[in-house]
């Protein structure tokens, strides 16, 4: 498709941690028992009314903040009204025309890219409606009716689906260091829903939008996108013009389908929610939230790669995830040795955690210990193949490496006189394979390198054996 140039935008839906629901005291528990969380207020029982949870707000302020959003001293809550079995109130309470939160950023791409937020605006959940195999009726499950969320509105700033699904990926990365929301996108914490259009390069006007709606995967946002951007160059190739639909995404055939045609905000008959008062934050609110705001993820990155000398790459995967960030800095902190840390936590342990399905919470192996185990390599107490086997016991036991070391009996073996001794013993085994190397088979000094690695069953020091090897060699040609 040379000849268009593609606009997306993004409405991502956070659910925000708090235990209580938006304008109620339910329990915002997920996975109990269907329509055991629920109360005259979430159920729009007549003359049931809500209070704004102040918790639910603050997490808003401080995604704001986060994001370099003003935060409006005054806000105001507006009825979305429609009718949907999965809300009881036949309206839904978000904000409208006054949000909380207006004009923000972040970056992707390395911080090359940057794509404006329009707005983060504070609004409460629907219910989830059930349908079960091999049965017609449909179920409603009122416990999500209420949930705190918060709605993030992107600026039209985006250029292609791989940098949508990075925005998506910096969103989660950042409500998940603020602790606001645990961004688990299968258990929809995180949704997101995709505005795209098509126009001529050069063009300045937008061309007909689509959005298609709900995707719960980074994947999912990528493909969709792909997907609808060639459903809409095919069309408009064709000389056709493009509907405003809203359509639904599925994963399993890889393709979208219309749902709706998209309604218009006057659809939805927004006017101010008449049973909240205007939402009044203090300047003192917004400066204590201020001060909770932890070491964001990309002013994290930029002190790893100055002060720590980190790759930029490497900075950027430690960074992904707070808890990870911080484990690798407690462990270069003992060790002192930054990149020797990075290796191991980007290679080792995110493979650990990623094979055994467990986070870094979970992982048996403390800062301290790991700086231990790499230190005993660096020490030539043991060499890299056996520091593997040693972590794999270490992350199953939470045993110390010198235990293991000691136990195993798995010291590397430095000790000239004792390597010698197998040195002489291989070259004695395999005469031939000599013979041939002093004829200028170079490549055979690997093979006898692995012959004493095998006798000192994987324990020799690697370029020791090498060394000794190579001279026990020179020595036979000459004699
Ligand atoms: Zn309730």
């Amino acid at each position: 498709m040379p000849s268009f140039e593609t606009i997306i935008g993004l409405e991502v839906h956070a659910q925000l941690q708090t235990k209580s629901k938006m304008f109620c005291g339910c329990s915002t528990r997920f996975g109990s028992a269907p329509n055991t969380q629920v109360c005259p207020v979430c159920l729009g029982l007549p003359g049931a009314l809500p209070v704004v949870n102040v918790k639910a707000v603050e997490a808003a302020v401080k995604m704001g903040l986060a994001t370099g959003c003003t935060v409006a001293r005054r806000s105001v809550f507006a009825r979305k009204n429609y009718f949907y079995p999965d809300c009881p109130k036949n309206y839904q309470i978000s904000q409208y025309e006054h949000p909380l939160c207006s004009n923000g950023f972040l970056h992707v791409e390395g911080g090359e890219k940057r794509i404006g937020i329009t707005r983060v605006h504070l609004e409460e959940d629907a219910g989830k409606l059930i349908h079960l195999e091999g049965d017609d009726h449909s179920y409603a499950d009122m416990n999500r009716v209420g949930v705190p969320l918060i709605e993030i509105v992107s600026e039209p700033d985006i250029r292609s689906p791989r940098q949508a699904a990075s925005y998506m990926q910096k969103l989660r990365t950042i409500v998940r260091y603020l602790e606001i929301c645990d961004g688990n996108m299968e258990e929809g914490s995180l949704r997101c829903d995709v505005n795209v259009s098509l126009r001529k390069k050069g063009s300045d006007k937008f061309g007909t939008k689509t959005e298609v709606k709900n995707l719960n995967s980074f994947k999912a946002v990528e493909q969709a996108l792909e997907f609808e951007i060639e459903r809409q160059a095919r069309l408009l190739g064709e000389g056709r013009k493009i509907q405003q639909d809203t359509l639904l995404w599925d994963s399993v055939k890889g393709e979208s389908q219309i749902m709706r045609s998209k309604e218009e905000a006057h659809d939805y008959r927004y006017f101010p929610e008449p049973d909240l008062l205007v939402l009044d934050i203090p300047e003192s609110l917004i400066q204590r939230v201020d001060t909770e705001i932890p070491e964001l993820p990309d002013a994290k990155l930029d002190r790893f790669v100055s002060d720590l000398g980190l790759p930029k790459y490497d900075a950027e995967v430690l960074t992904s995830s707070r808890e990870i960030a911080g484990y690798f800095e407690a462990t270069a902190k003992e060790l002192g040795d930054a990149k020797a840390v990075s290796n191991w936590v980007m290679g080792e342990v995110l493979r650990e955690l990623k094979d055994k399905k467990i986070d870094i919470s979970q992982f048996k192996i403390l800062p301290r210990q790991l700086a231990a185990l790499i230190a005993e390599v660096q020490s030539g107490g043991i060499n890299m193949p056996t520091a593997k086997d040693v972590f794999r016991d270490m992350a199953g036991t939470g045993n110390e490496a010198k235990d293991i070391i000691e136990k195993k009996g798995l010291k590397q073996i430095s000790d000239e006189g004792a390597l010698d001794a197998v040195v002489v013993s291989v070259l004695d085994n395999y005469p031939q394979e000599v013979a041939k190397y002093l004829a200028g088979k170079d490549k055979l000094l690997k093979f006898l390198v692995g012959q004493v690695m095998k006798e000192t069953r994987g324990k020799a020091h690697p370029q020791k054996a090498t060394d000794l090897l190579k001279e026990a060699l020179e020595k036979r040609r000459g004699s």
